[in-house]
């Protein structure tokens, strides 16, 4: 055995995790959502998240049979709704292609939505001990680091150097070379993880106590802080909305996004264009009377392709209004709902982000 995976593995048995809910099994289906889940998210924020999920939907099928609106609901407060849509889709590609049983084989894996090559590599290591490497943002660090590899890993050129890296560094296959451990390629996958997650991290990296620490090229040059390159910086294009808050009886309107787009299928605000005067707009759109309210702070939502300048606009609907037509406007599903109930369904962060300002700020009228 290589001794970068012999060094890993030892250090992921004294000191890794072995505790997760997600760990201990070979059900793929639970492999698969934790990695999705775990995805742009914290092991401690995904835990409830993880639990309440599999309890709601404890197999492929019963995730194939739900309505989207179920799933997104349960999505709700993780953020990065695209991945629950794909899971929905994925579970019905399973059920229908597959009839019902998860691919058995990484190459099958990577072929369902929202699942990439890490992804489909990690769920093979640990659901059928799949001699797979992987590379996700944690390891991409670790490497970078060890190898004191330049360059922004994101890059094509970068990327293709660090994956040929990940499979150079596997522990060999089952049965071959000396001191092979039980469970290595699982175990050194997950040490990969540990290791990204709790020791070489993002911020300050705990080298002292890094099995890796005698070869790291980035700690030898004093360059941890340096390494990895960060995305070069790309100026975005701007654009900007209003978000109203229209309040009516305790209670506040979403509505529906259509299923394509931005926040596609969520629960959002409805949006009006910056130009518009707030009590026309409402009066055509929604046949409402409503009175404006103190102006809420301006605040940004970056997407991977612009930036989103949110003027927030808190309205007060006269209780005489007629709440339930709109004029001259296709419909879209709408709803109105209390705070608490609305942070309870799929809302995009800002919107969350918003009700729970508002609200803290004074009861909604
Ligand atoms: S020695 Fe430090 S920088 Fe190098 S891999 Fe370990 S934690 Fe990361």
């Amino acid at each position: 055995m290589n001794s970068f995976s012999a060094k890993l593995i030892s250090w992921q048995k004294q000191h890794g995790r072995h505790d997760l809910p997600w760990q201990n099994t070979r059900d793929p289906y639970a492999i698969w959502l934790s990695e999705i889940m775990l995805q742009q998210t914290q092991v401690g924020t995904v835990i409830p998240y993880y639990q309440r999920f599999l309890q709601r939907f404890p197999d492929v099928t019963t995730l194939a049979l739900a309505p989207l609106d179920d799933v997104l609901a349960q999505w709700s407060g993780l953020g990065y709704y695209s991945r629950g849509r794909n899971l929905h889709r994925a579970a019905r590609v399973i059920v229908g292609d597959h009839q019902g049983r998860f691919p058995g084989n990484e190459e099958i894996i990577r072929q369902l939505p929202g699942i990439g090559r890490s992804t489909a590599a990690a769920i093979a290591v640990f659901a059928y001990g799949e001699r797979r490497a992987i590379l996700d943002g944690n390891v991409k660090r670790v490497f970078a680091r060890c190898f004191g590899i330049d360059g922004y890993p994101g890059e094509k050129r970068n990327e293709t150097l660090l994956w040929r890296k990940a499979e150079e560094l596997l522990p060999p296959p089952s049965g071959t070379g000396e001191n092979q451990i039980d469970g290595g390629i699982e175990a050194y996958t997950q040490a990969l993880m540990d290791l990204g997650a709790t020791v070489c991290t993002r911020g300050k990296p705990k080298c002292p106590i890094c099995p890796l620490q005698a070869d790291c090229i980035a700690l030898r040059e004093n360059r941890t802080g340096k390494l990895p390159v960060p995305r070069p910086r790309k100026l975005l294009p701007e654009k900007e909305t209003v978000l109203l808050l229209l309040m009516r009886q305790g209670m506040i309107l979403l509505e529906k996004r259509p299923a394509s787009g931005v926040w596609g299928s969520l629960w959002c605000l409805p949006e009006m264009p910056v130009s518009a005067i707030s009590t026309d707009y409402c009066t055509q759109r929604f046949g409402m009377n409503v009175q404006p309210l103190a102006q809420m702070q301006p605040f940004d939502h970056t997407f991977t392709h612009f930036r989103l300048r949110i003027h927030p606009q808190p309205l007060q609907v006269a209780s005489s209004s007629c709440v339930t037509g709109g004029k001259g406007q296709e419909r879209v599903e709408s709803r109105w709902i209390t705070p608490d109930e609305a942070l309870k369904v799929a809302i995009p962060s800002p919107v969350r982000k918003l009700l729970i300002q508002y609200g803290g700020a004074q009861p909604f009228g």
